[in-house]
């Protein structure tokens, strides 16, 4: 398998022609090799245009869906990043090249584990996989420039509104089974929040106490 040009071909026909533009996300969807983070048995489909499933009842989003919830957070390189949702890692992959630090929350110990393992093993170093509940954040590394919700909620988690850094960005499924939609929510001055909708998606349940 030309593993580097069918990631080429994902980025162009399925990432930029739908309206990416941000330069580092695209050159960061370039460089991520999607197979390491898909099921052996599937990595004839890595690079296709639809999620897959990665054990646990869980999924690895679309390539598409991961580049535009990125790009909405508008990373520089130089912030914190609180991802909840780590499944596969290949998401935390992605940021990990577009800021400086990523704290990404798991709640099946299982899939926590073996992504660590993943993550380290291929030199994503600045990336820290975490046991637990992200409908409570991870307050001790708060507050996060960006934070990146990967499973669908009813609402967004008050935690995380709280951990959220002023003139930061919040992006998150929310609404059940298909009835979802991708919001952001950028924190200003005086704690007022600025919802923005962008569009409808499908993501597995956020599962948690809050
Ligand atoms: N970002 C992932 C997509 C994972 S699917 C990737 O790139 O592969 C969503 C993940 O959220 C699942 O692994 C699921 O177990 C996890 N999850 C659901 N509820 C959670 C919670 N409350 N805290 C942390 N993780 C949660």
């Amino acid at each position: 398998m030309n593993y580097s040009k069918l990631r080429e071909d994902m980025v162009k026909h399925q990432i930029e022609s739908r309206g990416v533009s941000d330069k580092r996300v695209l050159k960061a969807m370039r460089e991520v090799p999607r197979e390491l983070f898909v099921p052996e048995g599937l990595v004839v489909e890595a690079y296709n245009d639809h999620p897959l499933p990665i054990g646990h009842g869980q999924t690895i989003s679309q390539p598409y869906i991961v580049a535009e919830m990125t790009e909405l957070l508008e990373l520089k390189g130089s912030e914190k990043v609180l991802e909840i949702g780590t499944g596969s890692g290949y998401q935390a992959a992605i940021l990990s090249k577009l800021a400086k630090k990523v704290i990404t929350l798991e709640r099946i110990e299982g899939l926590a584990k073996k992504t660590r393992v993943l993550l380290k093993k291929h030199g994503y170093n600045n990336v820290t996989v975490i046991h637990g509940d992200g409908t409570k954040g991870y307050g001790k590394e708060a507050p996060y420039d960006a934070i990146i919700v990967t499973a669908a909620a009813d609402k967004i988690p008050k935690a995380l509104i709280e951990q959220l850094a002023e003139g930061g960005r919040l992006v998150a499924p929310v609404g059940k089974g298909y009835g979802q939609e991708l919001l952001r929510i950028i924190k200003r001055e005086g704690d007022k929040l600025d919802t923005e909708e962008h569009g409808g998606v499908i993501f597995v349940p956020l599962i948690g106490d809050e």
